[in-house]
């Protein structure tokens, strides 16, 4: 921990990838451990790791990366951070984010700009670009991390590293703020895919505090790992090698597929026709929770109050005005107007139904294929501010992982190579509860 400490020290000026260190309460824990003793089994205990800022942490500082929560220290901890406490795991800071996981860059916090850890001129990919900064330069062996469209798969697919979104349901929520709840999903951010699979095992499982999630059995996700995939069958979705995906990502993911191929795997393409829509779809469902989660953050209840007000009403405008940056506020119009009485039947409910689409797209190939396999994101890590003013190009970057959320599906970015020096990322999808397989295939690229 100590060790941990110290590189972060030395290394974060340059990353900026930590809102919060928690020096006190990492060597305080870990003090601890060395008085009582770390049990050979409890593969997880004394070892570091780093929470995204969204997730709350007792008596420590929780931003969401918002100047509405600039000083919000909650009163209790989230079920995933309770769970690794009770394994033995050290969290030793909170993470940079985009604000409230709005964005697929970290360039919307209020806070700073996180790098990417192979080239401090890119972006480290987002919302979970602190995490993916951090686990990517060797800071923390892994971190935690939210994917309500991406934001686990994608900065691990910029930053090279293994990021696995879990089935919708299969880890709490309870203590993770929300922003589209019938999408988020807490995932884990690691270098390996053992690691990644040893810190779901020990986050999975059903939780009185989040009606969400499920009682499916958890097995051990590290146990069963092996490079033999014969009899695995792969479907290749043909629209996750469309427009706007860039000719060294497609060159990358085809190598990867013949890896796949050599080890015994056998794939095929598929079609998800509904793919296009997505982004549409997503952007009207995910703002449409995103303007009702965010109405309790009002000045009153939580967080930023502003000064100098007229009156109630006032207090709410102001403190929203100037509590929230604009990618945020930009959702909670959206969000609105889509669910207003004159738009629902044209946005909100349209949007809902191609979601019914796209999951039964997917329910199609996984009645004859184990898993499918495409790119993560259409294009490598790119230069800060370079989609910044034109909203509409950064939100079509999450073409290939938005499905997944739609449909409540399992996924996982593994890096497949590099191209121009910057990692390319490698997506598995599975069909509900099948993290096992995404894991199996995964591991052919430890
Ligand atoms: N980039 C997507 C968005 O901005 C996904 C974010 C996320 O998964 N939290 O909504």
């Amino acid at each position: 921990v100590q060790a941990a400490l110290d590189n972060i020290d030395a290394t974060d000026p340059k990353y900026d990838a930590f809102i919060t260190v928690m020096k006190d309460e990492a060597l305080a824990q870990a003090a601890q451990l060395d008085a009582q003793g770390i049990d050979a089994d409890d593969i997880l205990a004394g070892i570091p790791y780093g929470i995204k800022d969204n997730i709350v942490t007792k008596d420590v500082l929780t931003t969401a990366a918002s100047r509405m929560l600039e000083n919000f220290v909650p009163i209790y901890d989230a079920t995933v951070v309770e769970k690794l406490r009770d394994a033995g795991a050290i969290g030793i800071g909170k993470l940079n984010m985009d604000e409230f996981a709005m964005g697929s860059t970290t360039e919307t916090s209020y806070f700073k700009q996180t790098k990417n850890a192979w080239n401090t001129d890119k972006v480290p990919g987002g919302s979970s670009g602190g995490s993916a900064a951090a686990v990517a330069s060797g800071q923390i062996p892994y971190a935690l991390g939210t994917d309500t469209g991406g934001s686990v798969r994608q900065p691990a697919a910029f930053n090279g590293i293994v990021g696995m979104k879990p089935t919708y349901g299969r880890v709490s929520r309870w203590g993770v703020i929300a922003f589209a709840s019938s999408f988020d999903q807490v995932g884990v951010l690691a270098r390996t895919v053992k690691d990644n699979a040893h810190v779901l095992t020990a986050l999975a499982g059903q939780d009185a505090q989040d009606q969400t999630s499920s009682a499916q059995a958890v097995p051990d996700f590290a146990a069963n790992l092996t490079t033999d995939l014969s009899g695995m069958k792969i479907a290749v979705p043909k629209e996750y090698f469309g427009r706007g995906v860039s000719e060294e990502v497609k060159t990358t993911i085809e190598a990867g597929l013949e890896t796949l191929k050599s080890l015994g795997a056998t794939v095929d393409e598929v079609s998800l026709p509904h793919t296009q829509y997505g982004v549409a779809a997503y952007y009207i469902l995910a703002s449409a929770e995103a303007s009702s989660n965010l109405q309790r953050f009002d000045g009153i209840r939580y967080g930023f109050r502003a000064d100098n007000v007229k009156n109630l009403e006032d207090l709410y405008v102001q403190s929203r005005s100037q509590g929230f940056g604009d990618e945020v506020k930009r959702r909670i119009m959206l969000g609105t107007y889509s669910l207003s009485a004159g738009s629902y039947d044209a946005f909100f409910k349209k949007a809902a139904q191609i979601r019914t689409l796209m999951a039964d797209d997917f329910k199609k190939v996984f009645a004859d294929y184990d898993l499918i396999v495409g790119p993560t994101a259409p294009n490598v890590a790119y230069n800060f501010g370079e989609n910044s003013d034109d909203p509409e190009i950064t939100y079509m970057n999450d073409v290939l992982t938005i499905p997944v959320n739609m449909a409540g599906l399992p996924g996982m970015s593994v890096n497949a190579g590099f191209a121009n020096e910057l990692p390319v990322g490698m997506q598995f999808i599975g069909d509900q509860f099948q993290e096992e397989k995404l894991y199996q295939a995964g591991y052919a690229f430890e």
